[in-house]
Order: C-alpha cells, then sequence, then structure tokens
C-alpha cells in the first residue's frame, strides 16, 4: 500500500558546537507530512523549529536521523541531493528583506530557479510574468528590484520563487510574522489557495498558535529542540495535554464565547526560561513546570500516544499511553 506521508522525519538531531559546548538545537524529534496537509510546527525563539525546517530543505546536514522525502533518503545536505528531488522542496524564510537579493531585478530573483533546474534556458520573460500574476502582482514589477516593494509584495516575490519550480513540498518558516498585519491574511488565504491548485504539502512553521487553529490539520510543539506534544488540531486545542502547550493556549486570545470556555485555566510559568547551552536535566520543562513531579528533574520522558495520533513526552501520562 503507497504511504500517505510524503515526508518522514525520523529521530532527527541537529547539534551545533560552540565555543561554550553544544548547542542541540533539534534533539531526536520525529514526525511526518502528509501529502496535502499543513502540518504546524509551532514553537519559541529558541525552540529548534526553523532549524528543524533548514535540515528539511537540506541548508544543513542533520547530524544523525533521518529525512524521507516519499520514501527517499534526503538526509544529506542540499548540495548532495539529487537535482530532480531537490527542486521538489523549496522553503519561503520569514523575512523577505534579507531573503531576496537586493541586486537582482524580480526577474533575475524569479527566473534563477528555473534556470538552475534546467526549467528555463532562454530568456524566461513568459513564465516570470505567469508566476507574477499567479501572486497578484503587477507584470511591470519585474524590472524592479526588492527594495522598491513593500513586505508583502516582496514575500509574494518569495512565494512566485518556490512556486516557480512546481515543487510538491513547501516549508515556510514564519512566512508572516515579519508583515503588517493588514497584508498578513492576504498572504495566508493565497497560499492556502495554492495548496488546493497545486496540490502542495505544507510545514508551517510559527510561533503563532491560533494561526494553526484555522490552517493546519495537525500540531506539533517544539521546547527545546524536543517535541512536547503533537496531535490533530482540534484535539490540539479542546484537549491539550502537555502542560507547556496549557500554559500557551491559556495565554492565547480568543474570540467567541465557545473559544473561551474551552480554553485551559490561566497557567502560570514558575522559574527561568532556559537558554539552549544550559538544557535542564531530565525533562527540560521542569524548572517552568507547574505540575511537576520527582521524577521530572531526573529522567527525560519519553513520547507515548496517548490516543491515536496524539502523542505526549510526559511523565504525568506514563500510565496512559495506548
Ligand atoms: Fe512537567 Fe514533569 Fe511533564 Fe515535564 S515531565 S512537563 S516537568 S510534569
Amino acid at each position: 500500500m503507497p504511504s500517505e506521508n510524503i515526508l518522514e522525519v525520523i529521530n532527527l538531531k541537529k547539534y551545533f558546537k560552540v565555543s561554550k559546548g553544544v548547542i542541540k538545537a533539534v534533539d531526536d524529534i520525529s514526525f511526518t507530512v502528509k501529502y496535502g496537509e499543513t502540518f504546524g510546527l509551532v514553537g519559541e525563539s529558541g525552540s529548534g523549529k526553523s532549524t528543524t525546517g533548514h535540515v528539511v530543505v537540506g541548508l544543513y546536514a542533520p547530524t544523525s536521523g533521518k529525512i524521507l522525502y516519499e520514501g527517499i533518503d534526503m538526509s544529506m545536505g542540499v548540495e548532495r541531493r539529487p537535482l530532480n528531488l531537490k527542486k521538489k522542496i523549496q522553503m519561503v524564510f520569514q523575512d523577505p528583506a534579507t531573503s531576496l537579493n537586493p541586486k537582482r531585478t524580480i526577474k533575475q530573483i524569479i527566473e534563477l530557479p528555473l534556470k538552475v533546474h534546467g526549467i528555463s534556458h532562454g530568456d524566461a520573460s513568459q513564465k516570470v510574468a505567469e508566476l507574477l500574476q499567479m501572486v497578484e502582482l503587477p507584470v511591470e514589477y519585474m524590472d524592479r528590484y526588492p527594495t522598491e516593494l513593500g513586505g508583502g509584495e516582496r514575500q509574494m516575490v518569495a512565494i512566485a520563487r518556490a512556486l516557480a519550480v512546481n515543487p510538491s513540498f513547501i516549508i515556510l518558516d514564519e512566512p508572516t510574522s515579519a508583515l503588517d498585519v493588514s497584508i498578513q491574511a492576504k498572504i495566508i488565504n493565497m497560499l492556502m489557495r495554492f495548496q488546493k491548485e497545486f496540490d502542495l504539502s505544507y510545514l508551517f512553521i510559527t510561533h503563532n498558535l491560533s494561526l494553526m487553529r484555522n490552517v493546519a490539520s495537525r500540531v506539533a510543539i517544539m521546547y527545546l529542540g524536543k517535541i512536547a506534544e503533537l496531535a490533530p488540531t482540534e484535539e490540539f486545542f479542546y484537549n491539550p495535554l502537555h502542560p507547556y502547550t496549557k500554559m500557551l493556549l491559556s495565554s492565547i486570545p480568543v474570540i467567541t464565547d465557545e473559544e473561551e470556555a474551552m480554553k485551559p485555566k490561566k497557567v502560570i510559568s514558575t522559574g527561568e526560561i532556559p537558554g539552549a547551552l544550559n538544557v535542564p536535566p531530565g525533562c527540560s520543562f521542569h524548572p517552568r513546570c507547574p505540575e511537576r513531579l520527582e521524577i521530572c528533574d531526573k529522567v527525560d520522558p519519553c513520547m507515548l500516544e496517548i490516543s491515536p495520533g496524539h502523542f505526549v513526552r510526559c511523565h504525568l501520562y506514563n500510565s496512559m499511553k495506548v
């Protein structure tokens, strides 16, 4: 039977050696992304979510673990990936002001991947014009430079560049967080439309939990390099289990009375937020956890499947696994 997963990330680790020690940016995480789904990877700054995206797209080779794309091993840096598969995984970065080369025109930016991947050898004006129209930008922008465009327009160029090579899988790394609120909904709606039109699967990396409620089919939350909880979106929001998830959900604003009623009671975090270089022993969340047990500062909990598709890494549930 063919797999339902376009991407499998298995026991992925990415460590960085620095002068003061080793930063375990991604520390043994596993998840899958299904064909056509939006998988939300959520976390605070320093949780390892963006590093995960960078490893999946091939900007970094993993320290260990596997990345399978349609069952094919892609656990190497991008330069060693087969060219025909490399183009299948694209990324849209957080800040288009830095991800677009300011010295190149919009045409040069969008046609570069077409040339690199051998899709276009000569003048790609026609294809670039089609891509600009697709992202609702005027064709005349072709001859402009990124600095002449607004932030939202630059992000639309970045999306056009990602779509240029007909990918199947796109990593969206905080694609709207550097933009004005007025343009964020437009970009999200556009991404959701393209997902349907082009059968795309998304790994959506964000710190914005509320956004995931509307766009993701499953959500995983990262804390200091590890996944704390992973569940289908509805289950994640209405039956959160991990104390960290409850803490975050209890502090996000909601609009409707129904959402307010479903929100966990306000959870107050104790202790300091540790840094990546001084990850606490045992469960790394224990200094902040209001529900910690005696075992928590000694033993790192394992990931448990509490109900089908709902995983949590916490000693509170040791006796509940399915
Ligand atoms: Fe809190 Fe312990 Fe669960 Fe960690 S393992 S989240 S410290 S209860």
